[in-house]
This record gives C-alpha cells, structure tokens and sequence, in this order.
C-alpha cells in the first residue's frame, strides 16, 4: 500500500498502473460505513484508491474544522487489511496553495435542504471531488447513500461536467440500534449514542406509514417530528420528504419517489439521515 502526499506523486503513480481504477474519497476517522464502501472498491477494481483528507473548505466558519476527529494511524492499520493500493494523505497547502482561486459549484441540488443549513458545504464538497477526480482519473468512485444529497449532488457534477466516472453508491451502515455510523458519532457519549438511534426509528416509522399508503408528507413530518421530540437531548434542524430526484419539497400529496431526509442536533454535534420512499406503481 502507497502512502503518497503530494498531487505529482499520484499523478505518476496514476499513470503507471493498468486495470481499473476505483476511487473513494474520505475525510478518515474511519469506521465500518467507510469500510464497506473500501470492500466494494477492491471487489470491483484492480487498484483502489482511499484519500484521506479533512477538506476545510466544506466547513462553515462556525463548524467542527479543528475539533474533527483524526485518527491517522488507525486508520492506516484498518486500510492494510483491505488491498489498498494507495492513499493519498495531503495536507492543505498542497489542495488549497496559498493563491488558489478554482472552485466547483453546482447550482440547483446543492442550495437545498443541507444547503439551507450549510451555505457553502457543497461547492468545497464539489471542488475537492472534482480535484481528487482530476488527480487520479478513477474508473469508478464510491460513495455512501448516508449523505443523500451529497450523492446526488456529485451524480449530478459527474453529469454536467462529463466525467467518465460511474459513480457507486453504497447503502448506509448502521450500529446494532439503528444510529447510522459516521465519524461525528465519536463526539457523542455512550449514552448520547442510544438516544440518537430514536433518528432512525422516527424514519422508520415514516417509512412505515408511507409503505402502509399514507401520502401526505405533512402527516409524515408530523410522525417523524413527534417521535424525535421523545428524546429531550434532540433539536431537530430540519425534517425534509423531498422528490428523490430534484429534492424539491412534497408540500401535499406525495407523487413521486421520494426521500426522508434529516438533520438533528444532538448537544453541539449534528447528526444527518435518510430514508428512501420508493413508490411502487
Ligand atoms: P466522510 O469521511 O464522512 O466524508 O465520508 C466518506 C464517505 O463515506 C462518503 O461517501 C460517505 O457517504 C460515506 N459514509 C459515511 N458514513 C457512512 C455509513 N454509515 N454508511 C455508508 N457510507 C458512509
């Protein structure tokens, strides 16, 4: 396994291999949700590739940049029982050198639901795929169905800006309760972790409802609401049912597949999710 730090680096490394290439970009903190999506690339490829990097420039100023969880050597140890080709370990001066000026936005997808909540979170999100994807010119990248939007929205960056990358997206692992993992669950307590599994119970009874025939997303938000407010430690952001597609809002009756998606506060650590709701004709 290549440990490389800088783009030149890749860049040679890139072009001295053969067979495909599967890309899956990480901010580390690893954990079994990452894992798979690593499992998936080197079942799929020839030679996978793992970045691991704490992109600053999709944290808002008053967001976790410097409290995010670092875990290099763990990480390192998890990647070499997996068949990793490489991982690309930069720091910033070699994304970001001091008189960059490029970045990537996309201008629909992006301003919704976590857009509302995190101006700016998409176009960093966007602008470092596009370099990683630029950088190691990957076959096929992987990403995880927990960040719903952030799926769609590099669907939709791959489209528009005609990479040939198939894009894999991979379902959302979950603890033994329900509580989707993600490197942020390591800021919660033991017991903060139960609790926040009421997030996927409260989508499951949306879901549940929904597969039984009910249509109106009002109802459904009021059910998902009213099952997190169980949990006094939860402050919800937002509670979105959405069209699985252009994630415009359902206001009344639900006619298309459509998509569960939520943000809840769990003390100062803010939690995401998400649910599909396929409508079966
Ligand atoms: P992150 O390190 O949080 O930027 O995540 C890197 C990739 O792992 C993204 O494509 C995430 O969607 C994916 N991912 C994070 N958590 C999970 C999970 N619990 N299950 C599946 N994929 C995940």
């Amino acid at each position: 396994m290549e440990l490389i730090q800088s783009v030149r680096e890749c860049q040679l490394w890139r072009r001295q291999i053969t067979g495909s290439v599967g890309l899956v970009p990480t901010m580390g903190a690893l954990h079994d949700g990452h894992l798979s999506l690593i499992r998936a690339a080197v079942r799929a490829c020839n030679h996978t590739v793992v970045s691991i990097y704490v992109n600053p420039t999709q944290f808002g100023p008053r967001e976790d940049l410097s409290a995010y969880p670092r875990t290099l050597e763990r990480d390192l140890s998890a990647l070499r029982n997996l068949q990793v080709s490489a991982v690309f370990l930069p720091e910033d001066r070699e994304i970001y050198p001091d008189d960059y000026s490029t970045f990537v936005s996309e201008g629909e997808l992006s301003l919704r639901l976590e857009g509302q909540s995190r101006p700016g979170h998409f176009r960093g999100v966007t602008t470092i795929v596009s370099k990683l994807f630029n950088i190691f010119r990957p076959d096929y990248a992987y990403f995880g169905r927990k960040d719903a939007q952030q799926l769609r929205v590099i669907r939709k960056m791959t489209k528009d800006l005609n990479y040939d990358i198939t894009i894999v997206d991979c379902p959302t692992v979950r603890d033994i309760n329900g509580l989707a993992l993600s490197s942020r669950n390591q800021y919660l307590t033991k017991n903060e972790q139960l609790r926040a599994a009421v997030i996927f119970r409260a989508l499951s009874e949306g879901k549940e409802l929904f597969e039984k025939g009910e249509r109106n997303a009002g109802i459904l938000r009021k059910v998902i609401e009213a099952r997190i407010l169980t949990e006094p430690l939860a402050k919800i952001d937002y509670i979105s049912i959405a069209d699985d597609v252009s994630l415009t809002e359902f206001e009344g009756e639900i006619t298309a597949d459509a998509l569960i998606s939520l943000a809840v506060f769990f003390g100062p650590t803010r939690l995401i999710d998400n649910l599909n709701l396929p409508l079966k004709i």
